[in-house]
């Protein structure tokens, strides 16, 4: 490998965790207890967290600076002023209401933006955004590129939308039967797949041609807009900074969770532009988050977030960020091992199909490979496919969504490339003997999100 590709942290460590390391017998032991569902490890248990990149992510030293210039009044705090004035600097909305986290925000736009039965096209779904959209009477549809269905074709920006399928569904529903249009940068349950900048302005092209706003899912903003750096003809000379001013300059607002690219471990927000649409959201940020000057969050929380926002647009973080995934991706694909490609932003998606192939989707493979990661390593990652998918909540079926996958998400500035061996080690003796791979089935399903706290067990 060419390890001159992957460059190296561009941060000092300044403190450590440090982390047990249990037997094979007694991660059998956890794997058991835990219902063969990752979630439910205690995190003690785990030596490489890959859960998740939402709300792990290491702070800097100025963050943690900002922590103590934190104002706790009940209203009117200054740190929710800097994180305003730093969401219209960095993104270009005059208006922001804070939240708790990103599913807030999806709550309150979910209620003030859908009428019963309009529908709400998107670029793939995402399991919260999802359900506050179809809570609301809104019916989501999937108008991504097809190609972001195929996890083996390496194309860039599969996370475009297919403006044909959004066109033909616009005139077939009527545009007044839209509620809105949901378009995430980048596309997490495709993989973190980018949008790129042409597909942003033709999607607002069009949907202004009907009168139809625009909302992104921001979360991952810097992410995508590395890709567009990287790879879309035009970028090469603008910084990540220009890129991310750029494509939200068409969007009538956006969600964001914190979690992510806000480099924080908490917090989120909805940006608007439209002074209506913010009056009614303020009247429910106050029931369900706070008071519309903190939504849940702390002063403190807000003004590290402020500084994140910032740090996520240093070229030197976000390029170390997303070719540190790249690293792990490269080294499994080296070694034959069916991913999720391209590489996407914040993760590396196993394909859980082709690594099983023995098993059938509703033995759940993705959910049985992550629990033997587990088993093998001490790594933990998680299930994105049938289980992650829930059931119809028509006909009470199991959604079957072409991406079975397992997610190896990457925390930021959490781990070195060290780390990222060990993790391709282990899945790489594990394909070694993926034929032992079992099935599972479920023991305890609940009825919304059930990703988060199903039991399974092992089909012999
Ligand atoms: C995490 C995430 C959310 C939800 O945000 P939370 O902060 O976890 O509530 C929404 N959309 C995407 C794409 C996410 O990754």
């Amino acid at each position: 490998m060419d390890l001159s590709k992957y460059p190296a942290e561009p941060f000092r460590i300044k403190s450590v965790e440090p982390v047990k390391m249990n037997t094979r017998e007694e991660r059998e032991e956890i794997i058991k207890k835990a219902g063969y569902n990752t979630f439910l490890i205690d995190s003690e248990d785990v030596y490489i967290d890959l859960l998740t990149d939402s709300g792990t992510n290491a702070m800097s030293d100025r963050q943690w600076a900002g922590l103590m210039v934190g104002d706790e009044a009940y209203a009117g705090s200054r740190n929710f002023k800097k994180l305003e004035k730093t969401i219209e600097e960095v993104m270009g909305f005059p208006y922001v209401v804070p939240t708790h986290q990103g599913r807030g925000a999806e709550n309150i736009l979910s209620r003030i933006a859908i009428k019963p039965g309009q529908y709400v096209p998107g670029n793939m779904y995402f399991t919260t955004t999802r359900y506050h959209q179809e809570a609301n009477g809104g019916i989501f549809v999937d108008v991504i590129r097809d190609e972001a269905h195929d996890a083996a074709l390496n194309v860039p920006f599969k996370g475009d939308i297919d403006l044909e399928k959004l066109e033909n569904l616009i005139k077939e529903k009527g545009p007044e039967n839209i509620a809105y249009v949901c378009l995430a940068v980048t596309v997490n349950l495709a993989g973190g797949q980018p949008v790129s900048m042409a597909n942003m302005r033709a999607v607002r092209e069009l949907t202004n041609k009907y009168g139809i706003k625009v909302f992104y899912d921001a979360t991952r903003f810097a992410e995508n807009a590395y890709f567009i750096k990287e790879q879309e003809e035009g970028y090469q000379d603008k910084t990540i900074a220009e890129i991310v001013k750029e494509m939200f300059s068409y969007a009538d607002g956006a969600t964001m969770s914190g979690k992510k690219d806000g480099i924080v471990n908490m917090g989120g927000f909805l940006a608007l532009r439209d002074e209506d649409l913010l009056i009614k959201a303020r009247e429910l940020v106050v029931v369900f988050e706070g008071m519309p000057s903190y939504g849940g969050m702390t002063g403190r929380d807000m003004e590290a977030f402020a500084i994140g926002l910032k740090e996520s647009l240093q070229f030197e973080y976000i390029q170390h960020r997303i070719l540190q995934v790249r690293y792990l991706g490269d080294r499994l694909k080296e070694a034959g091992i069916p991913i999720v490609e391209p590489i996407g932003g914040h993760g590396v998606f196993i394909d859980a199909r082709r690594f099983c192939p023995h098993l059938d989707q509703e033995q759940f493979p993705a959910q049985a490979l992550a629990a033997n990661l587990y088993l093998e390593s001490g790594v933990r990652a998680m299930e994105r496919g049938i289980v992650s998918a829930g059931r119809d909540p028509k006909t009470g079926e199991n959604r079957k969504p072409k991406l079975e996958t397992v997610r190896l998400t990457i925390p930021r500035r959490v781990y070195t490339y060290r780390h990222m061996d060990v993790v391709a080690d282990a899945i790489i003796r594990l394909y070694e003997r993926r034929e032992q791979i079992k099935g599972l089935r479920f023991v305890y399903e609940p009825p919304a999100l059930r990703f988060f706290t199903a039991r399974f067990e092992e089909i012999d």
